[in-house]
């Protein structure tokens, strides 16, 4: 017989072995659905538990909302999976407190010194793209494309949720004893995403040369300040959506020119011919939308002997794609950039923050929308992201009753 003590015992356990989270339940129809019971993540033993304070919502996100309209969305979620799609929890930017560090975890971390060791109470984020450490390219300083790489909320359980586990070595310490003051939560939710941007930005020598970033959105947007404080000489930002208000914020972070593509790309192309009359062309193009046109856009206004640097993900294949005029002839540099560089970008990243010389939280808060949100509020966020009237925001799970 149970006896109303226990019992009570048993629902307080439950209430705390249990959480509130976003998954996808079913990659055919669009939306994503809250569980308000399901069970808190298993720690595993080379694992670190962290409790949830703030995540954002990224284009990945959105398109696994909208994974009904995307193929290219649906087919990646099942990469692993032999078309066998097991529901996930979504989310992949967050940051959050240390609950509880696993045993093994606890014992390899005798070898990192006092004041990296991540401990119970840290405030903490996470590389969230799982390599598998053994491939060619792990053991060759190339992590971050690891032929094996899993991403934690699209292809595992990710954190739009009250805890989230990590391994060990991903987690990225904030800080020591779980001060948030130095980088407020909403921001520590945001450096997966500005790291791409860091990623994209440091792959370029834009010192004194001319930059052309094809899309405004978040990412477009740090790129523009960080090319500004880096040394570009000139700036150009594309956009094709809620193009007034990003503009704005392009031109206080230092675009020198933008263009509305919604309706075509010759203003773009004239002003490029305009203002690169030695060179014709930009040096740099910085590919951050993953819009279809965007890549003839890249490859038309690139100067020969230019760099064409791909971050936004085209979600189907190019097929008119003109390679002897857009890059042979032309001797264009093109690279693709995915995630951050483990952890070279971090570090970089970890820095920049904590000397703000360039103003980096403010300028990133202003990218966010104004207003944080709690995971039941999930649909009205993503109406406003989807609409184009949010560019980026967060959910706060752990104010979450
Ligand atoms: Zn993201
Ligand atoms: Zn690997």
């Amino acid at each position: 017989m149970i006896t109303s003590q226990e019992s009570q015992t048993k629902t307080k356990e439950t209430a705390k072995n249990s959480m509130k989270c976003l998954i996808k339940e079913d990659l055919n129809k669009d939306g994503l659905t809250l569980k308000n019971d399901m069970p808190s993540p298993k720690l595993g033993l080379d694992e670190v538990k962290i409790r949830v304070l703030a995540t954002s919502v990224c284009g990945t996100d959105k398109s696994i909302y909208h994974s009904a309209q995307s193929e290219g969305i649906r087919n990646e979620m099942q990469r692993y999976l032999n078309g066998k799609y097991d529901p996930i929890i979504v989310g992949h930017e967050f940051c959050g407190i240390v609950e509880e560090v696993g045993e093994a975890a606890k014992n390899s971390g005798v070898l990192v010194p006092e004041h990296l060791k991540i401990e119970k109470g840290d405030y903490v984020t996470a590389e969230m793209h799982l390599s598998c450490g053994h491939c060619f390219l792990c053991r060759t300083g190339n992590e971050h494309i690891c032929t094996q790489v899993k991403v934690k909320g699209v292809h595992l359980d990710g954190c739009f949720a009250q805890h989230v586990v990590v391994p060990y070595k991903n987690v990225i310490l904030l800080n020591k004893g779980g001060d948030t003051s130095q980088i407020p939560p909403q921001i520590g939710a945001m450096l997966d995403a500005f790291g791409n941007a860091v990623h994209t930005v440091y792959e370029a020598d834009v010192r004194g040369k001319s930059v052309a970033i094809l899309g405004a959105g978040p990412l477009g947007l740090m790129a523009a300040f960080l090319c500004h404080d880096f040394g570009a000489s000139r700036i150009y930002i594309t956009e094709a959506m809620d193009t007034e208000h990003r503009f704005k914020l392009a031109e206080s972070f230092g675009a020198d020119a933008c263009f509305d593509v919604s309706k075509g790309s010759k203003a773009l192309y004239e002003s490029v011919r305009k203002h690169e009359t030695g060179s014709n062309g930009v040096d740099v193009v910085l590919e951050m939308s993953g819009s279809p046109s965007a890549y003839s856009d890249a490859f038309q206004i690139v100067r020969n002997g230019g760099t064409v640097l791909l971050l936004g993900i085209t979600r189907k294949p190019l097929n008119d794609f003109d390679i002897a005029n857009g890059v042979i002839w032309k001797g264009v540099t093109v690279k693709g950039i995915f995630g951050r560089k483990m952890f070279d970008t971090w570090e970089t990243m970890l820095r920049l923050m904590k000397s703000d010389r360039l103003n980096l939280k403010s300028k990133l808060a202003r990218i966010l929308f104004e207003r944080t949100y709690a995971l039941d509020d999930y649909l009205s966020a993503f109406d406003l992201l989807s609409k184009g009237e949010a560019m980026k925001l967060v959910f706060t799970p752990d104010k979450d009753k």
